[in-house]
């Protein structure tokens, strides 16, 4: 019963049991992050989303060796580079991984092209000489799309530009990790959106296993295989982003990711997979998220805007909540119709310039496979 062990390869990192604190002025502690683990795959592209505050940046940042973990370790390819318990410490020029930081982190006085040579001439290791390094720099240049821009100066160019040479420099080193601190953030939102096509591309083609910080849940949908969901500092959901949108591990993920409509409640009854809620907006009947529900618990039942439909006449349905229409947002695709009931509020798309009158009285109506019941607490 003994399977020969598949050769699998090592992660490119793998981050265990990692927690840092912060000391406050007034001498308490803030636990930034806390006892997370988890490994980047070879050609993985991970994306750690959460809040502001959550603790993103100091993960990354502990990654890369700007910052030192209170406990834990970190290992890159299977060589441990940070371990807590005996005080191994690699320095960040050392650890073979490239980073690039929200604000470009550019010389201003230096060309693009020395900006993207630099890393080539600092590590340690490097002897190449000066042609070598330019040839190597201006294909990173080329790579990224602005060869022609290799004369100027980083503070003559735009924040789009100024990311290209950023970016082209985290690659020059053909590191097989590159970090991001959400680099998209500071350029507007075309440019954005063409960068994010543009690294994915590259990431494919170079074959880099990228690990990208962004509290921005549309952009980690659109770039992660996998998402890292952090609440806190820690890691409350790792998995694609198909998962973490449609069976989210709690209320907290199911309305940072997207946006849902909830209503609070206790349980009243449990069927199959099923359970029937008794809220503030009425009876709502749902399939059971994750965690452990029993009747009687205070429960959230929640449904995404794009899964209601809305009508005029009382449908026969399971889920319907009587409302009027307070806003009508025309947004292109869709339209969101902002229905109040009440002093709440739900959202309802409706495909189209679905124009409705504020002040129209409607239906909400929403299918109970649509509707997740996840415990209250986890919010
Ligand atoms: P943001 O998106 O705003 O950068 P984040 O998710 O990256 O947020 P971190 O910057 O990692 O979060 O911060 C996590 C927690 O640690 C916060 O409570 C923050 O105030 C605290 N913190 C971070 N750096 C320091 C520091 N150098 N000294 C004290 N507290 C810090």
């Amino acid at each position: 019963d003994v399977l020969p062990k598949r050769d699998k390869p090592d992660p490119v990192v793998r981050v265990s049991g990692l927690a840092k604190r912060f000391r406050r002025r007034d001498g308490s502690t803030v636990p930034a992050i806390d006892q997370v683990s988890f490994d980047v795959e070879p050609g993985d592209f991970v994306v750690l989303l959460g809040p502001s505050g959550c603790g993103k940046t100091t993960l990354l940042r502990s990654i890369a060796g700007l910052e030192t973990p209170d406990e834990g370790s970190i290992s890159f390819g299977g060589t441990v580079r940070f371990c807590s318990a005996s005080r191994i410490n690699v320095p960040p020029e050392r650890r073979g991984v490239s980073m690039v930081f929200q604000s470009y982190a550019l010389w201003p006085h230096m060309t693009a092209l020395s900006n993207v040579a630099y890393p080539l001439q600092s590590r340690a290791d490097s002897r190449r000489d000066k042609a070598e390094i330019a040839r190597r720099a201006r294909a990173a240049l080329k790579l990224v799309g602005i060869a022609e821009l290799e004369g100027q100066y980083a503070a003559q160019l735009s924040g789009g530009q100024q990311q290209r040479v950023a970016l082209a420099r985290a690659l020059v080193s053909n590191d097989s990790l590159v970090l991001f601190d959400e680099p998209l953030s500071n350029v507007d939102a075309k440019v954005r959106e063409q960068l994010r096509i543009e690294l994915l591309t590259l990431q494919r083609e170079l074959g880099f296993a990228a690990l990208f910080v962004t509290h921005d849940q549309a952009e980690a949908m659109q770039l992660g295989n996998r998402i890292a969901v952090l609440q806190a500092g820690r890691i409350v959901q790792l998995a694609s982003p198909l998962e973490v949108y449609t069976r989210p591990a709690n209320r907290y993920v199911a309305s940072f990711v997207g946006t849902m409509n909830e209503a609070l409640g206790k349980v009243t009854a449990i069927k199959a997979d099923t359970a029937v809620v008794d809220t503030d907006l009425g009876t709502v009947t749902g399939r059971l998220g994750a965690g452990r529900i029993g009747v009687g618990d205070r429960v959230a039942a929640m449904w995404r805007p794009e899964n209601c439909t809305l009508s005029t006449c009382d449908p026969v349905a399971a889920n319907r909540f009587r409302g009027r229409v307070r806003a009508s947002l025309f947004v292109g695709p869709y339209t969101e119709q902002v229905v109040g009931i009440g002093d709440r509020e739900l959202r309802v798309q409706v495909p189209g310039a679905g124009l409705l009158d504020a002040g129209s009285d409607v239906w909400v109506e929403v299918s109970e496979v649509d509707v997740l019941v996840l415990p209250a607490e986890d919010a």
